[in-house]
C-alpha cells in the first residue's frame, strides 16, 4: 500500500481547504511581481501588495469560505430555499461590501470579472427586493471567452470536498458554482476537470494515475470514457492540452502564473507534477510570481487533498487566519458529505458560525466602518473604546447565556464551541488592535505641528 492510501478522508479534506488558504497567503507575498525579480518565498512571510500578515489570505480564500458556507447552509431544509447560486452571490456580495470572511476585515482585492457579475446581481436583487431570485438562479458570469479569468477555479475546493461521494453531481455543481461569476466555456471546463482531480485525490488515486497523459483522469463512480463519450459536452482543446500533460515538458516562461484560467491551472499542475511534497510544490507554485496567490490556491487545494493535512508545515497551519472558523467549516463539510440527504447542520457548526456572524456584523457595521474615513468616523478614543466594550458584550452575552448550550448534546461539543468561539473573538480583537493603531495616527495628526514625528 502506498503512503497516500493511508491518509484518512478527513485529513485529505482538511489538507485541501487549508492548502487553498495557506498557499493563497504564501503567494500574496509576491503577487504581481515578475518571476525572478524578488527574493524567493521560502515560508509564510506575509507582506506583498496588500501588506498582509503571515497566514492572512486574499480574495481566493474569502470566496472559498463564502462558497463553503453557501453550500453547507443551502443543504438545510429551509422552506424559503433560494437557488444555491443566489445564496452564493449573496455571500460574495457581503464579502465585497463589508469584508465578510475577509482575513483583515475588508474586501481589499476583487477581480474585474467577479466585480462586474456582483454589480449586475446586486442591481437586480435590490430592484426586485430579492423576489426575482426565489425560484431562479443567479448566473451572472460573463460567457465571453475573453472573460476567462481564474476567479472561479481559485475558490472551487468546497464543491468537490462536499459532494465527492456523488462525482457526477460534484462536477455539475463545479460548473454551476463557476457560472455565478465566470460563465465562459474555458472556466466551466477548468472547474469540472479540476474538481475531478480533487475527487480523485480524495479517493486516494496515485499521482501517476491523476496526471496520466494518455487519457484524462476520471474519478471512481463515473464511466471510464466520461470525458470522451458523446453525452458529455466536449472539453475545450486548450484545456485538453493541459490535462493531457503540457506541464510535464514546459517550463517558465512558457509556464505562466497569469490571471487566465488555463495558464493558472497549468502552472499549478506544473508545480504539483515536478515535486514530491506539499511544501516543495507550494513554493514552486508561488515563486512564479505574477498571480502567485491564485496559482498557490489552485495548487494547494489539489496538493492538500493528495498529501493530506499532516504534510502541511505546522508553523503555517498555526498562522492561518480565522482557523477556529475554518476548522469548524471543514468538520461540517466532512459531516455533511457523509450524510445521505445532507440535510442537517451540526450544533457545533451552527453555534460557531453564529458567533462569527454576530461579531462580524458588529465589527464591519460599526467598528471598522467608523475607523475608515466617513462622516461618522471616530472623533475620540473614548468612542472607540465604548464600541470595543459593546463588541465584547455581544460575545459574552452569547457564550454566557443559559440557553446558549441548551441544544448542544455533549460536553465535548460544548468545549469545541467555546474554544473555537474564543479563537474567533481573539482574531477580531487583534484586527481591532490594528484599527486602533490606524486611529492613533489620525489623533496625533489632529495635534497639528506638535505631532509625534517632530519629537
Ligand atoms: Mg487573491
Amino acid at each position: 500500500m502506498s503512503l497516500t492510501n493511508q491518509i484518512s478522508l478527513s485529513d485529505r479534506i482538511s489538507g485541501s481547504f487549508f492548502g487553498l488558504l495557506l498557499c493563497d497567503s504564501l503567494g500574496t507575498a509576491v503577487e504581481c511581481q515578475v518571476t525572478g525579480s524578488f527574493e524567493p518565498v521560502t515560508t509564510l512571510r506575509g507582506g506583498g501588495k496588500y501588506r498582509l500578515k503571515p497566514g492572512q489570505f486574499t480574495d481566493d480564500g474569502s470566496m472559498a469560505l463564502c462558497l463553503a458556507i453557501a453550500l453547507l447552509n443551502h443543504n438545510n431544509n429551509d422552506p424559503q430555499t433560494l437557488h444555491p447560486s443566489t445564496v452564493q452571490m449573496n455571500l460574495y456580495r457581503r464579502w465585497y461590501e463589508s469584508g465578510y470572511l475577509s482575513s483583515n476585515g475588508l474586501c481589499f482585492d476583487i477581480g474585474i470579472t467577479v466585480r462586474t457579475a456582483l454589480n449586475k446581481f446586486s442591481t437586480e436583487y435590490d430592484r426586485t427586493d430579492g423576489q426575482k431570485f426565489l425560484n431562479a438562479d443567479a448566473y451572472y458570469g460573463s460567457t465571453k471567452s475573453k472573460a476567462s479569468g481564474n476567479g472561479s477555479l481559485m475558490r472551487l475546493a468546497p464543491v468537490p470536498l462536499l459532494y465527492h461521494r456523488n462525482p457526477q453531481y460534484a462536477l455539475d455543481e463545479a460548473v454551476n458554482s463557476s457560472k455565478t461569476t465566470h460563465g465562459s466555456q474555458l472556466c466551466l471546463d477548468s472547474c469540472r476537470i479540476y474538481a475531478a482531480l480533487i475527487i480523485g485525490a480524495l479517493q486516494g488515486a496515485s499521482k501517476e494515475k491523476l496526471l496520466k497523459s494518455e487519457k484524462m483522469f476520471v474519478p471512481e463512480g463515473l464511466p471510464s470514457d466520461y470525458w470522451t463519450n458523446e453525452t458529455a459536452s466536449p472539453i475545450d482543446p486548450s484545456v485538453m492540452t493541459v490535462m493531457t500533460g503540457s506541464y510535464k515538458h514546459r517550463n517558465p516562461p512558457e509556464i505562466k502564473a497569469s490571471g487566465f484560467v488555463v495558464d493558472a491551472m497549468e502552472a499549478a499542475l506544473w508545480a504539483f507534477y515536478h515535486t514530491d511534497s506539499f511544501e516543495e510544490g507550494a513554493l514552486k507554485a508561488v515563486n512564479l510570481g505574477d498571480d502567485a496567490d491564485t496559482v498557490g490556491a489552485i495548487y494547494g487545494m489539489l496538493a492538500g487533498a493528495y498529501y493530506g493535512i499532516n504534510a502541511i508545515p505546522l508553523e503555517w497551519l498555526e498562522k492561518c487566519s480565522f482557523q477556529g472558523l475554518v476548522q469548524t467549516i471543514i468538520d461540517e463539510i466532512l459531516i455533511q458529505s457523509q450524510q445521505s440527504d445532507m440535510s442537517s447542520s451540526s450544533g457545533v457548526y451552527k453555534k460557531v458560525l453564529q458567533v462569527y456572524n454576530d461579531l462580524a456584523t458588529f465589527y464591519s457595521g460599526t467598528i471598522k466602518r467608523r475607523v475608515l474615513p466617513c462622516p461618522k468616523q471616530y472623533k475620540t478614543s473614548q468612542q472607540f473604546d465604548e464600541d470595543i466594550a459593546q463588541f465584547q458584550t455581544i460575545y459574552d452575552n452569547m457564550l454566557q447565556s443559559t440557553e446558549w448550550f441548551e441544544d448542544v448534546s455533549t460536553d465535548n461539543d460544548k468545549q469545541l464551541i467555546s474554544n473555537r468561539s474564543e479563537l474567533i473573538l481573539k482574531e477580531f480583537l487583534s484586527l481591532i488592535e490594528q484599527d486602533r493603531q490606524t486611529l492613533s495616527i489620525q489623533y496625533s495628526r489632529s495635534f497639528g505641528p506638535f505631532s509625534d514625528s517632530q519629537h
